[in-house]
């Protein structure tokens, strides 16, 4: 029986994005022969980029004294339901961390997050847990971070913005910075639409585009 098995859940677009970053960390922690495959609830293929594919039952049957999964689904009400899954069969979620990213001092990171090649959180900042971390995104100091956000490639978080759980921040989007005491509030479930300058709260569940971001109901609205 093996001591430890380790995956990457999800064998689409964000997983093979996160599978050789997972390679490396396994390697640079002296598990380079770990077993390391991919788990999808519907695979397309017996392998991909030279690692199986498993159905997560197949993973659970694995003989193995402790499991690992990292959740690469972009979709964070997907990823909270995995993650659940995991919970109840005593699978430990995996963080994966890219070793070309910068992490300055007190930075508390929720487990299950997954940081890609290029992200730099800087100081005292908080991020909950299952973050997605896309490419060259940012999150400057003290900014407070919920549970299964993401943040989709380039997105410039300056400091003392709050982040409600399960927003999405759409690649390239700027977030403007909020002052200590008054930060600057993105609500829960709120969508940030691509290449968005945030100046303002934006309330939970909204989505909000351009520049600077406005609610899309008011916008298709303004237009008629
Ligand atoms: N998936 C899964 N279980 C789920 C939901 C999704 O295994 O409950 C898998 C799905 O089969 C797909 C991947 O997760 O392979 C999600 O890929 P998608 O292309 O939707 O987006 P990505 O998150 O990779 O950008």
């Amino acid at each position: 029986m093996s001591e430890a098995v380790f995956g990457v859940f999800g064998a689409s677009g964000c997983g093979r994005g996160i599978m050789p970053l997972a390679r490396q960390q396994l390697a640079a922690a002296g598990s380079a022969g770990a077993q390391l495959v991919f788990v999808d609830d519907a695979p397309q293929a017996e392998a991909i980029n030279g690692h199986r594919i498993l159905r997560y039952d197949e993973f659970l049957a694995i003989p193995a004294e402790q499991r690992w999964l990292a959740v690469a689904v972009a979709n964070s009400r997907v990823r909270e339901r995995i993650a659940g899954r995991m919970a109840a069969d005593g699978i430990q979620p995996w963080s994966v961390v890219s070793n070309q990213g910068v992490i300055m001092d007190d930075v508390m990171l929720g487990e299950g997050a997954l940081l890609s090649p290029f992200t730099c959180l800087t100081s005292n900042i908080r991020i909950g847990r299952y973050f997605h971390g896309n490419l060259y995104s940012y999150v400057e100091h003290d900014c407070v971070i919920g549970d299964f956000v993401t943040f989709a490639p380039g997105v410039q978080c300056n400091g003392n913005v709050w982040i409600g759980d399960h927003a999405y921040i759409g690649a390239g989007a700027v977030i403007r910075q909020g002052l200590p005491g008054k930060p600057l509030r993105i609500g829960a479930g709120a969508v940030i639409g691509m290449g968005a300058i945030v100046t303002r709260d934006v309330p939970a569940g909204a989505t909000v585009v351009g520049n600077p971001a406005r609610p899309m109901l008011k916008r298709s609205l303004d237009g008629c």
